[in-house]
């Protein structure tokens, strides 16, 4: 009954708790003044157990290469607020490691976990982004470190329903934008590159998947899988105080790179938008002393949504029309097309009580994207 009707999803997607739209506020400044990392499991959460040879489990594992990679940032940037979600072996609920890194305004978030399958053949490190997955292998992931949640008294009120096993509790995934997605794969890519490159892993690659503890985050954020604990020669590896440091100083060179540039953008971007603002003004001018056919060309929509995966196929999508961008493997999703402001005012509200909560206005002018305020001064002309 759920999935067949789909505006039962959105009063479900509205109802849980769990569910909240991540994004909308971006942030103004890219510096980088706060890191929240979070080691997964913990206490009576001892996450996988590989292959039992040991009495060390993930939860272990994930600690030790949290303080390493803590330590790291810590030693060359001082000024960078490095916290914990949980800095020594005690149980820690989902919910309340998001809720400390939205608390404190982190600017990055950076979950340590480690994989584990029901045989030893697989290996190699993964790093994800929040996101919906069709890939069965991934969902497996996500489903395996969601169900932490069993562990967590009253879980079921808690997250309202949510089940971290059923697949029909993550529908209302699909529906979910992340307005840090560009930010989180591009730090996921760089740490993906630093394993295959420098830390001699085998890379499994940057996936995307609906983990909730990266699902709520309002920052850029990202989950590490260090490897498999059920393969003995990795898991020996990931016990090693080398193996650690080498996992540790991979991601952290990730961090550092990323950080270099979200800074340095700071100051391209600036420059940029001033040399953009003046050819902008300089569009304006002209536009206003050509006839009024092109004025009219100012376009609105709506833009629901940014994903990794295309979800033009996806029923909630068909139904309300909404047209694909594909760029760069990011897809764009927009609903409307009009050149009143009022209809496309109108669209916007519609999306919002459709569960698009980030849903916002863009402007186009002869095919390419302009501000709102630019496309009304246009319209004024
Ligand atoms: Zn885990």
């Amino acid at each position: 009954m759920l999935y067949r009707n789909v505006s039962c999803i959105f009063l479900l997607g509205c109802s849980l708790l769990f569910i909240s739209f991540v994004g909308g506020e971006k942030k103004t400044t890219n510096k980088i003044k706060t890191i929240v990392i979070d080691p997964g499991h913990g206490g009576k959460d001892s996450g996988t157990m590989g292959t039992k040879r040991y009495r060390i489990y993930e939860k272990h594992v994930a600690l030790d290469v949290s303080l390493k990679l803590g330590a790291y940032i810590s030693q060359s940037f001082p000024d960078i607020e490095v916290i914990y979600t949980r800095d020594s072996d005690f149980f820690l609920e989902l919910n309340e490691r998001t809720e400390l890194a939205n608390k404190v305004d982190a600017d990055l978030f950076i979950s340590i976990h480690c994989d584990g399958f029901t045989n030893p053949q697989p290996s190699g490190a993964s790093v994800f982004v929040m996101g919906m997955s069709k890939l069965k292998e991934n969902m497996d992931v996500a489903m395996r470190e969601n169900s932490a949640m069993y562990l967590e008294d009253n879980y079921q009120q808690k997250y309202e329903g949510f089940d971290p096993k059923s697949k029909e509790s993550y529908i209302v995934f699909s529906l979910m934008q992340n307005a840090y997605l560009n930010q989180s794969l591009n730090i996921a890519e760089k740490v993906e590159k630093e394993f295959s490159t420098r830390a001699n892993r085998k890379s499994r690659g940057v996936k995307q998947a609906p983990f909730y503890v990266i699902s709520r985050t309002n920052m850029p954020s990202i989950l590490v899988e260090c490897g498999f604990l059920t393969n003995p020669q990795e898991e020996d590896f990931l016990h090693s105080d080398i193996g650690q440091d080498y996992i540790a100083s991979a991601i952290f060179r990730a961090f550092r790179s990323y950080k270099e540039e979200m800074e340095g953008n700071l100051f391209e971007k600036t420059k940029k938008e001033k040399i953009n603002k003046k050819k902008d003004e300089e569009k304006i001018i002209e536009v206003s002393n050509k006839n009024i056919s092109q004025i009219n060309n100012v376009i609105y929509r709506v833009q629901i949504g940014t994903y990794l995966k295309s979800m033009i196929n996806v029923p909630l999508f068909k139904e309300i029309g909404a047209f694909e961008e594909n760029t760069q493997s990011i897809y764009k999703y927009y609903v409307g097309n009009t050149s009143d402001k009022n209809i496309v005012e109108k669209i916007r509200r519609d999306m919002k009580e459709k569960g698009f909560k980030d849903a916002f206005i863009v402007a186009f002018y002869k095919g390419k994207r302009i501000s709102t305020k630019e496309a009304l001064n246009l319209q004024k002309k």
